[in-house]
């Protein structure tokens, strides 16, 4: 098969560590499939576990990257769904199946939940290990880059199911970085009639306005409310926060519609505090949700990204050899004026 012994593989060694190795290329136990990894998407988590700001459960050495696009090399014993040569992407999220979490279809809120790419190794690496049950075909025209962001995709299905959108909506998402833009996408499909997308990087902001929001505002220029007041009078029917910014999100909660949602999406550091005021939201009526990682939904996303609706190469706007890895984790924060999602190719060199 001209599988070589060893393979390459970025490998997450403590805080602040990260070398590229030579590492045992793994046969297939029963029931799980080599992977080839084609891409794999860096993710603010794993910049944060890079940073030791998320520690729960991750276990060094690890190998990082839950956003992966591959191929199956080979099959373990038992699979028969799946064949050598499939185009593919992974869903991270393993629940442990038995909880009532994951018996409700939930894995994401499952409490000891495990996932590819920080719990166990995920797709900074030439070759994963994956159970068959978490690998999801995909057509291989959409390219490592439909792969790559089949997983972030599914994320934001996930919140548009919770988020309850009603065709002729108006819409605010706060910020234009990748679930940003897949937001802005999912909303405005679903028939928004006024799409605001705030953001602080000048290059975000013309991704956005390109990609389909009506109005970009730039948040740190001038008073929010009063631009979006000049948009909306009334408030927005649907806040989508995709900053993770406990400070975006009190600035923007005041800005909701009588009987609007304001969905927390981006993941604001634990322990952070909001102040909001519980008599105006009595008054509106309005809802405050929020979704956390994909319960099953690469497939739908899977679909998706096939139909062509979702422009998954204006997004994936760099793909890097494994020796950038150390470096696009730790300055994830630094690229934003040049890039959006950066994958990592570990073929390339
Ligand atoms: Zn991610
Ligand atoms: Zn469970």
């Amino acid at each position: 098969m001209g599988r070589t012994k060893t393979m390459r593989a970025g490998v997450f060694t403590g805080v602040g560590q990260m070398k590229v190795r030579e590492a045992p290329l793994p046969d297939p136990p029963a029931g799980h499939v080599l992977l080839r990894v084609l891409a794999c998407g860096v993710c603010g988590t794993d910049h944060h576990i890079y940073e030791g700001e998320l520690t729960d459960g991750v276990a060094p050495p690890v190998v990082l990257g839950h956003e992966i696009a591959a191929r199956v090399e080979a099959v373990g014993a038992g699979v028969d769904a799946l064949s050598e040569g499939q185009f593919c992407a992974i869903d991270p999220v393993i629940g442990c199946g038995c909880c009532e979490m994951c018996r409700a279809g939930r894995p994401n809120l499952c409490d000891t939940i495990t996932v590819i790419g920080y719990r166990m190794d995920g797709g900074f690496a030439q070759y994963l290990l994956a159970p068959a049950s978490q690998v999801v075909p995909m057509d291989e025209s959409v390219g490592p880059a439909g792969g790559v962001l089949c997983e972030t995709l599914a994320c934001v299905i996930n919140g548009h199911d919770r988020l309850g959108f009603r065709a002729a909506g108006s819409a605010m998402v706060l910020g234009a970085g990748t679930v940003g833009l897949l937001w802005a996408q999912l909303l405005k499909q679903s028939l928004c009639s006024r799409l605001i997308q705030t953001e602080v990087v000048a290059f975000r902001r013309e991704k956005a306005a390109r990609l389909g929001a009506d109005v970009v505002i730039d948040p740190a220029a001038g008073d929010l409310a009063e631009r979006v007041a000049a948009e909306r009078p009334d408030g927005v029917d649907f806040i989508v926060d995709a900053t993770g910014d406990p400070t975006a999100v009190e600035q923007a909660m005041p800005l909701l519609a009588r009987g609007g949602t304001f969905m927390i999406f981006g993941v604001c550091p634990a322990g952070s505090r909001v102040r909001i005021d519980p008599f105006e939201l009595y008054n509106k009526e309005a809802r405050i949700i929020a979704s956390k990682m994909p319960p099953r939904t690469l497939g739908r996303s899977a679909r998706l990204i096939e139909s062509g609706l979702i422009p998954c190469d204006e997004i994936v706007t760099a793909t890097l050899p494994l020796e950038e890895l150390a470096a696009s984790v730790a300055g994830f924060n630094d690229h934003r004026d040049r890039h959006v999602k950066v994958a990592i190719d570990p073929w390339a060199s």
